[in-house]
């Protein structure tokens, strides 16, 4: 067993961690004011190799591994602690990755290039107004007429509704077909017959969400993934590769808060001695320190998962890539969010006011907690499924 990075992962991390520093944390604030990511900083990412990083070169990706991209994500969040980029990141990555695999050669040639170089964006649009767990009752519908799909519907709560809109894109989007079942197609937001609305968000500032309305929209029918009535499991596909990252991201910016704290508290004094010589905070750090150790490297060990299965198309340890990426997503967010909370304790005062850099980190990794790629009890279902069985679920 190898716990080392390869000369070649190091260098990679290396970079991104300079990236992360000189670039991601100097923008980080005016992407949380002003409600977008700059271009110059996506057109830096795109040099670096750092959109859609697993995407095979054929199509202006990396072809990455998921070891890789997660150790990638985790230096996005840890950058840019509104969450962001990493969100931009991870979307790309994860929805990218899902395209390259099942897309038909035409469309991922239309589709991933610029997307690979920042010029376009690719979400993924499940959620609807009336729920987002419990993808199997959504209402949007989609038929084939001839060489198109025709869609009819509503999304909602979908990341970077209007970044397809200004730079161009779309989004991976889950339909229900009354003849085939799931249809995952890919639909491009400017599409006629579609129309957007954006929400107003507490955190994550610099990506939009918002909702999408399908008045019988059309799209070819190349766009489609895989075959009709498997888009579901095309779905199911992307959000574990996608959960992996998310969950590096929060690791990220975990490690990141503590770093702030323990700068602070070795220099903050109360009572005559440094904040870090009291037990109360020393050992309230250890404990965090050790929760983040641990759950980076189950982040790790479900990336890894990731490139000896999933990414290869083999099913045959379903089960155990669900478990790895089921628990890493259910308790990466959760501390990171814990970390920050309490690293603004040790701050105090100064830890509620802006100038600490630390309450824009609390507000988007709360979208981790709400519901974004998953709820946390949508991870726990998935997890008392796979060790009880399937008979054990609550729900049909
Ligand atoms: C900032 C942000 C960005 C997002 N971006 C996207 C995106 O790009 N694309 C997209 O499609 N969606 C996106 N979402 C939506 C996200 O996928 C949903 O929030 C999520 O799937 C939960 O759906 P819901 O919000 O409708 O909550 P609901 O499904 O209504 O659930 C409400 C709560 O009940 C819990 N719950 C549900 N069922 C059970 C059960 N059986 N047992 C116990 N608890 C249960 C859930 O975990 C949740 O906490 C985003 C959400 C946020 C906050």
């Amino acid at each position: 067993m190898e716990f080392e990075l390869s000369d070649e992962e190091r260098a990679f991390q290396e970079a991104a961690r300079r990236f992360g520093d000189r670039v991601l944390r100097t923008h980080e604030r005016t992407i949380d004011s002003e409600g977008r990511i700059p271009p110059e900083v996506l057109s830096s990412m795109a040099e670096l190799g750092l959109l859609a990083m697993p995407v095979p070169e054929a199509y202006g990706g990396m072809g990455a591994t998921a070891v890789l991209t997660e150790i990638a994500a985790e230096e996005i969040g840890r950058g840019d602690l509104s969450m962001a980029t990493a969100v931009f990141f991870l979307l790309e990555a994860g929805w990218g990755w899902l395209l390259s695999r099942h897309g038909t050669e035409d469309a991922k040639r239309e589709i991933l290039p610029p997307v690979c170089a920042g010029k376009a964006f690719l979400g993924i649009a499940t959620t609807e107004p009336t729920g987002g767990s419990d993808l199997a009752a959504m209402r949007t519908r989609s038929r084939r007429d001839g060489a198109e799909f025709v869609l009819h519907g509503e999304k909602s709560f979908v990341s970077g509704v209007e970044e397809a809109k200004l730079l161009g894109g779309g989004h991976l989007t889950l339909s229900k077909s009354e003849e085939s079942g799931f249809n995952f197609l890919y639909v491009p937001t400017r599409t006629p017959g579609i129309s957007t609305q954006r929400f107003q968000n507490m955190g994550r500032m610099g990506i939009s969400t918002g909702g999408l309305t399908y008045a019988d929209a059309r799209v070819p029918a190349r766009y489609l993934l895989g075959t009709e009535g498997r888009g579901f499991e095309l779905a199911l596909e992307g959000f574990t590769v996608a959960r992996t990252f998310v969950s590096a991201a929060c690791v990220g910016a975990a490690e990141r808060a503590l770093e702030t704290g323990m700068a602070y508290i070795r220099e903050r004094t109360a009572f005559g001695q440094p904040l870090g010589k009291f037990e109360g905070i020393q050992f309230e750090l250890v404990d965090l320190w050790t929760q983040v150790e641990a759950v980076k490297w189950q982040c790790r060990r479900a990336a890894w998962l990731l490139d000896a299965y999933t990414l290869k198309g083999d099913v045959s340890h379903r089960s155990e890539v669900e478990r790895a990426v089921a628990s890493v997503k259910l308790t990466a967010p959760p501390i990171a969010f814990e970390c920050i909370k309490r690293v603004m304790m040790w701050f105090g005062a100064a830890g509620y006011t802006k100038d600490a850099g630390l309450e824009l980190g609390l507000r988007g990794i709360m979208s981790y907690l709400v519901g974004a790629e998953g709820g946390l009890n949508i991870m726990r279902l998935i997890l008392g499924r796979e060790l009880l069985g399937r008979e054990f679920l609550a729900y049909k």
